[in-house]
């Protein structure tokens, strides 16, 4: 395939938070990230990158968190890629994760960031086992703006957590605000089976439904009065802010995914790159999800009503799930017009409805 976009997952953090269940190791050792990087910059040239790249995500695990040495490498490699004009490279970055030195090596390559600061209340961070503070949110947002000079910037915040009140997610989405972000992240905690949190909360989410669709509601109407409007379902933005990447990913366009754990999709299979990092490193292939023609087009046109603009008739013809399409009109969860169907509100709170009704 010749990907239209590229994600690279960086797998190394500082620790490891007791709700994740993502790929990483919890310890950023020099020698292991160069084997990476290494075998990152091998595997990218079994692929044909012939069409200019339109976005870069390094995902993870915490890109910031690699030794600036590697750090500088990898800015390096992402410059000889074929990148489209004004392409989106995005970074996650975690609080604490960024020196003066790290912002220096990622100014003029990142033009984009999305940091995870998921609650200001120090308690809550503790509770789910974050090792991150406000005080490094505010360190870090400042070297991300001041130093690297990027221009748009995203904070991630995470709901319903154990113990948190409706006074508590206001508290943090104003602070989170206050820090005028491009972009904000609203994730619902979801319970992952197997990670210490579950061990010590249940799988069962912390909160009442009720009250997280309250919070859910909340969130919206409060980011939309301060100009950041909801584009997915748990994703805001300033006009311009969204995020092009996960934008296409929703939209079925094909991406490549490089690193252990990393997902591709060539436009009809999915690829899931091998883990832990040694077996990846020792060359294990990634596992192939191969479906019908049919579920995959079904699969990608649900993927696109997770976002407010939904589906153009231009991008997707969409005449053959009209029955269903308008069974879901009736009950009040998507608009069909001549030349676009699009989720309503309540369509993308109860997004899984509509899944579950198209596959
Ligand atoms: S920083 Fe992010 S990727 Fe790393 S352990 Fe925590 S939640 Fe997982």
């Amino acid at each position: 395939m010749t990907p239209e976009n590229l994600y690279i997952h960086v797998p190394f953090c500082n620790g490891k938070c007791d709700y994740c269940a993502f790929y990483s190791e919890p310890e950023v050792k020099e020698e292991s990230a160069q084997l990476w990087l290494n075998k990152i910059k091998e595997d990218s040239r079994q692929h044909d990158l012939s069409h200019p790249l339109e976005t870069v995500y390094l995902g993870g695990g915490t890109p910031t968190a690699l030794p600036a040495n590697i750090l500088s490498q990898l800015m390096t490699f992402i410059q000889t890629l074929p990148l489209a004009e004004n392409a989106e490279i995005t970074s996650e970055c975690n609080p604490g994760s960024l020196t003066r030195e790290k912002a220096e090596i990622i100014k003029g390559t990142v033009n984009r960031i999305s940091m995870g600061a998921q609650s200001f209340h120090a308690d809550l961070l503790k509770a789910i086992g974050r090792r991150t503070t406000p005080v490094q949110v505010a360190q870090t947002f400042d070297l991300l703006r001041n130093v690297s000079g990027i221009q748009r910037l995203g904070l991630d915040l995470i709901c319903a957590l154990p113990g948190q009140t409706m006074q508590i997610w206001k508290e943090d989405l104003e602070k989170a605000v206050s820090f005028q972000p491009e972009h904000i992240s609203a994730y619902m905690l979801i319970p992952e089976p197997g990670t210490p949190f579950t061990k010590k909360f249940g799988e069962e989410p912390p909160l009442s439904e009720e009250l997280q669709a309250e919070m859910w509601e909340f969130a919206g109407d409060f980011l939309d009065s301060y100009g950041l409007s909801r584009y997915e379902i748990s994703n805001h933005a300033l006009p311009g802010g969204e995020c092009r990447h996960n934008q296409n990913v929703w939209h079925g366009k094909t991406y490549l995914g490089l690193g252990p754990s990393a997902c591709s999709f060539d436009g009809k299979d999915r690829f899931t790159n091998a883990a832990p990092l040694s077996e990846w490193l020792s060359g294990v292939p990634p596992e192939i999800d191969s479906v019908s023609e049919e579920i995959r087009r079904r699969e990608v046109f649900m993927m696109g009503l997770r976002t407010v603009r939904g589906w153009n008739k231009s991008e997707f013809n969409w005449n053959d799930f009209l029955p269903v399409l308008q069974l879901l009109q009736d009950d009040g969860l998507i608009k069909i017009s001549e030349h676009a169907v699009k989720p309503t509100k309540q369509g993308l709170l109860c997004w899984n409805t509509i899944a579950e009704n198209l596959i």
